[in-house]
């Protein structure tokens, strides 16, 4: 609590001592004069998929103060170092004004007819030589849920190109294509109460601590004889939490929750009648588990003992409830979408599914990443509807009043492929919303290279972020305060979020600059916003669309999301104010039997490993202070003076064979790209050969030396292992490397085993 009291203070420190004087206020009791808002507008946090409820504090049409608001069960009042400062982000130097046109090499400020007139005749253009799949759009999970609808429809059916994906295919994909291949859809299946009714929980992959800092409070709300497991290879915030801290080696996860189904199957720890009764596949699964997952094998993979194995498996299996949690270590992953399933596997043969304290868990990133998964037009139809299913396709059109031949019959190419096509000449146009891939994306130099070629660089933003700067038109919008509409968190809760000032300077809601921007296209804005004038209208045709759909918003309403502080869907009849989990037991799961896919999944190694040139493993993430690519966070002074640069952090023995300490700044080598001067911070949180860098710095962009390898089932990026070298000014060359780290110890070993067999035939001695 003093770090935040600190945070509170320094928001406070340009207040005048005479301003101090106390009034009262109806929502907060006593506050500061220059504090006493006009008015309190009741919201929801911007920032992350936790989905804090808040106060927006009002004083002469600006936003000037952020408060938790003590009524939403989600936070109960407190808030992060983000959402305290909120409002300070409304008024950053960085806002873009409005409209932006590149002239004579710098970005200008013209009328927005201008700008959609220019972008509308270049898209024209550009569709009537090449195809209107030559517009490829990335969109992203901070708009609003409204704001993605209206945007997905009017890309895929009024520009009519499905090469149109989000950024929560860098960080969410793989949990939503696990959920699908193990349930028969998305959706996160447990909720928050969860980690306060579970007699162990499990997180993997997942710094709760610094990412999702308020789902601490719900862990200390439970006062059960709790355990916690923290599987991670980095000893993060949240692993000094832990009663079990599992270092395992770079991305052999999956390869440790298929050790603990093996030692469950074995020591008959597993819930047989749940097995029965709600999944299917059991068999293969099984067979596939005791063939070939050992706990010794596994024990070398990951780098866990094996007596360490069976206490974590046997406190998993034989607790009464138990849930998984993860985030970005387990997504951001080559084998991601598998590894999730995995965890769903675990909780299935232990029975842990639709019931209080027990569920596998994805915690989502952005505020709204889970809206853009259920509306956003991306990697399914509005409502979980799926592209190659013909009634779903149908039943869509009709709801909106379009020709079924207009939806999709497939979906177009994923983020990564679209700048794969880009790189290719095949994609001509590329319109950026809300999101900066020019800090985000892997392999940066290869992706500059790539937007050299395109004709047109669209970025629709409420910041001048690293791509906006190099963007030929800049649509610039509203952003969180400015504009109403609601946000979808981790645990399928719907919360509004609510107008509580005039959009900054010229820009508009990213709701109306997508509405104004289709009636610069023959007939579309008529066809598709003939009833939509407000947010509230789209709202009310989500609810249509979505409808007896798992998601269900039919029996929402904003108002109703206010005096709840939120609703979890479905909502409906039956769930009338919503539905805490999924799959319980009168709720099958939407497979075509209802069960639930046991799946049999394999671990595979790293395809950048470790060689004499690059002896370390680069791991990356976050930090609580900074948001994403810093758009929104980079000028908040607090934030910055508590983060203001990205680091190294490196055990001490590699410390020592580099000759450096902490505060030392070295140079970071791999494979695709280099970055310099970045500072070093010794600690034992990670393990010795490898490395920990957050990624949120343009200055030290470690995305110019991440691996551009992608999860083939959700295309999400494998951010988290790659190959790297370190470089000092005392010891420039890097770290040299023995042998055995070379080979792995494994492989090591096999060698010096049949050498010294082959020297016992030939009778040499070793
Ligand atoms: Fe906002 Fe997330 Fe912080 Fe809550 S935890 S205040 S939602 S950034």
């Amino acid at each position: 609590m003093d770090f935040i009291n600190k945070i509170k203070n320094f928001l406070d420190k340009d207040i005048k001592e005479d301003e101090y004087a106390l009034v009262d206020d109806p929502i907060f009791g006593k506050v500061a004069k220059v504090k006493a808002p006009d008015k309190w507008v009741r919201t929801t946090c911007g920032y992350c998929g936790v989905g804090c409820g808040m106060y927006i504090g009002v004083k002469d049409g600006k936003a000037v103060y952020s408060k938790g608001d003590p009524k939403h069960p989600v936070n109960l009042g407190t808030l992060c170092p983000k959402g305290l400062s909120e409002h300070k982000m409304v008024t950053a130097p960085s806002r873009a004004k409005g409209a932006l046109i590149r002239k004579d090499g710098a970005l200008q400020q013209v009328s927005w007819d201008e700008a959609f007139n220019r972008v509308a005749v270049k898209f024209k253009e550009i569709s009537a030589k090449y195809g209107s799949k030559a517009i490829g759009v990335i969109s992203t999970g901070q708009l609003l849920t409204e704001e993605f609808y209206t945007l997905g429809k009017f890309v895929q059916l009024g520009l009519k190109t499905n090469n149109y994906d989000g950024n929560t295919t860098l960080c969410m994909a793989s949990a939503v294509m696990g959920y699908k291949q193990s349930f028969g859809s998305d959706g996160p299946v447990g909720c928050y109460e969860d980690f306060e009714k579970a007699d162990v929980i499990m997180l993997i992959g997942a710094n709760i601590a610094d990412n999702h800092p308020i789902l601490k409070l719900h862990l200390m709300k439970n006062k059960k004889n709790k355990k916690i497991i923290v599987v991670d290879p980095r000893k993060s915030k949240t692993a000094q939490m832990a009663d079990i801290y599992l270092p395992i080696k770079p991305r052999s996860d999956l390869a440790l929750i298929n050790g603990l189904c093996y030692i469950i199957l074995e020591q008959g720890w597993e819930d047989e009648k749940f097995i029965n009764e709600r999944t299917t596949g059991f068999k293969e699964f099984k067979k596939h588990i005791l063939n070939n997952y050992k706990p010794q094998d596994v024990a070398e993979i990951t780098g866990i003992d094996v007596k360490t194995l069976y206490e974590v498996a046997r406190s998993y299996a034989t607790a009464d409830s138990a849930m998984s949690a993860w985030t970005m270590g387990v997504n951001q992953s080559a084998i991601g979408t598998d590894t999730v399933s995995a965890i769903n596997n675990l909780a299935l043969i232990t029975g842990n599914l639709g019931k209080e304290g027990s569920a596998p868990m994805s915690i989502t990133g952005q505020c709204n990443a889970m809206g853009t998964r259920e509306f956003g037009f991306t990697s399914s139809i509005p409502g979980y509807r799926d592209y190659k299913n013909d009634k779903d396709r149908e039943e869509f059109a009709n709801i909106i009043g379009v020709d079924v031949d207009l939806i999709p019959k497939e979906r177009g190419y994923a983020y990564p492929q679209i700048i794969e096509a880009i790189d290719r000449g095949e994609i001509k146009a590329l319109w950026v919303v809300a999101t900066n891939p020019l800090v985000s994306f892997p392999d940066q130099n290869r992706l500059r290279s790539a937007l050299k070629k395109l004709d047109i660089l669209v970025v629709q933003d409420s910041f001048l972020s690293d791509t906006a700067q190099i963007a030929d038109v800049v649509f610039g919008a509203a952003t969180w305060s400015e504009k109403e509409g609601c946000y979808t968190n981790s645990e399928r809760r719907c919360n509004w979020a609510k107008k509580a000032i005039e959009p900054y300077a010229d820009t508009k809601s990213d709701f109306d600059i997508i509405k104004e921007f289709s009636k610069y296209f023959d007939g579309v804005h008529e066809m598709l916003y003939k009833n939509i004038e407000t947010p509230r209208d789209a709202f009310e045709e989500i609810k249509r669309v979505s409808k007896g759909r798992l998601c269900d918003y039919s029996g929402m309403s904003y108002e109703l999301m206010e005096e709840l502080g939120g609703i979890q869907w479905p909502c409906n009849e039956q769930y009338p104010k919503g539905k805490k989990r999924l799959y319980t037991k009168e709720m099958p799961c939407p497979t075509p039997d209802g069960k639930a896919r046991l799946l049999p999944v394999d671990w595979k190694p790293l395809s950048e490993d470790i060689c004499e040139s690059f002896p370390l493993i680069l791991n990356t993430g976050r930090t609580v202070e900074q948001f994403h690519t810093r758009t929104k966070t980079g000028t908040i002074g607090i934030l910055n003076d508590l983060a203001p640069e990205a680091w190294v952090e490196m055990n001490e023995l590699d410390a020592q064979k580099l000759q450096v300490k902490s505060g030392d700044r070295i140079s970071i080598s791999g494979n695709r790209g280099r970055v310099d001067n970045i500072v070093v911070k010794v600690a034992n949180t990670v393990r010795e050969g490898t490395i920990f860098v957050p990624f949120h710095f343009n200055k030290q962009l470690i995305n110019a030396v991440t691996l551009p390898e992608f999860d083939a089932k959700s295309f999400e990026p494998n951010y988290k292992q790659c190959a790297v070298q370190l470089h000092s000014s005392r010891v420039p060359q890097g770290i040299k490397l023995q042998k055995q780290e070379i080979m792995g110890e494994i492989a090591y070993q096999k060698e010096q085993n049949s050498i010294k067999s082959l020297h016992q035939k030939e009778g040499i001695s070793s």
